[in-house]
């Protein structure tokens, strides 16, 4: 048995299903770093509930950026797209 704690519904206190883990969101209400979250749904009233993710971040072991392991490290793309493929 894991101790993990079990995310319930606040309206009918059902467990929470994990839809999405470390799913990247826009910079629309944070201006700095994007924001990685782990996203949960009630299959009673579909209710969404978000959780900020840190658990899923990997290192990039070129730059070191903080990215999740779902997506290529940004700083690596961009400058593999400014390189040009070699
Ligand atoms: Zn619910
Ligand atoms: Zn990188």
């Amino acid at each position: 048995m894991t101790t993990e704690a079990k995310r319930l519904c606040p309206v009918c206190k059902k467990e929470l299903v994990l839809e999405e883990t470390g799913y990247p969101m826009g910079s629309a209400f944070l201006k700095t770093d994007r924001v990685h979250v782990d996203i949960y749904s009630c299959p009673e009233c579909k209710r969404v509930e978000l959780y900020a993710s840190k658990t899923d971040m990997v290192a990039c072991p070129n730059c070191g950026t903080l990215h999740s392991p779902k997506e290529e490290c940004a700083i690596c793309a961009l400058n593999k797209a400014l390189e040009g493929e070699r």
